[in-house]
């Protein structure tokens, strides 16, 4: 399969989510591209109601990039909980409530696994999921999803990150993704997995 190569310096990163912004910035660094955030150009948020994390990735996506001209890239990411049948996945933004008070979402996910009894079964399987979709003005779209396994941990451990980073143990790790360096988090995490793929199919080599 041919895919799109991107071309050019300027990309507009569809997101207003500035814990998500830094890494994608961080992660763009080496490819001598420069990003600006669609919440600096003003661009507006459109409503993210597609069924899965690439639809609502391709919704973001595309949106920016008709309004902005330019190329865009939209991550669309969650926590999915396998006990509790994916939850909160593409609702985990929404699991935080208007005050965006992730505490109280990751307290909702303990409480749920109290409910179903998962917690005290141990039965703990986690992942974060990340769709990357890269669009341009003309309407296409170009999208790869990348994934982390782990588990989920209680209580809470740890300042970095953002989200549900401080409820999260990637397999083969004892520290939270929010105990860990953000360098560290970034070389494993579903978002450098999405963007591994993303760079293999768009992104011409140096
Ligand atoms: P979105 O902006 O609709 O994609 O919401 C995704 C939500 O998933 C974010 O607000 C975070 O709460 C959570 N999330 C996504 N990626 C991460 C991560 O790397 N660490 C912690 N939480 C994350």
């Amino acid at each position: 399969m041919s895919h799109r190569q991107f071309s050019g310096k300027k990309l507009v990163v569809a997101s207003h989510n500035m814990g998500k912004v830094r890494e994608i910035r961080d992660l763009l660094l080496e490819y001598g591209v420069e990003p600006i955030s669609a919440g600096e150009l003003g661009l507006p948020e459109p409503i993210e109601d597609g069924a899965t994390f690439i639809a609502n990735a391709e919704i973001k996506s595309l949106a920016a990039a008709r309004a902005s001209g330019e190329i865009a890239l939209s991550d669309d990411s969650g926590f999915a909980v396998e006990a509790l049948k994916g939850d909160p996945g593409i609702y985990s933004a929404r699991w935080a409530g208007p005050t965006k008070d992730f505490s109280v979402a990751m307290a909702l996910v303990k409480e749920k696994l109290d409910e179903t009894g998962a917690f005290a079964a141990g039965d703990l399987k986690a992942s974060f999921f990340c769709a990357l979709s890269l669009a341009w003005p003309d309407g296409h779209t170009e999208t790869f999803e990348g994934r982390i396994d782990g588990r989920f941990n209680w209580p809470p451990r740890g300042d970095n990150g953002f989200g549900y980073d401080p409820v999260f143990t990637p397999t083969g790790h004892d520290l939270t993704f929010a105990e860990m360096q953000p360098e560290d988090k970034l070389a494993i995490n579903h978002r450098a997995d999405a963007f591994r793929q993303l760079i293999d199919a768009c992104f011409a080599k140096a």
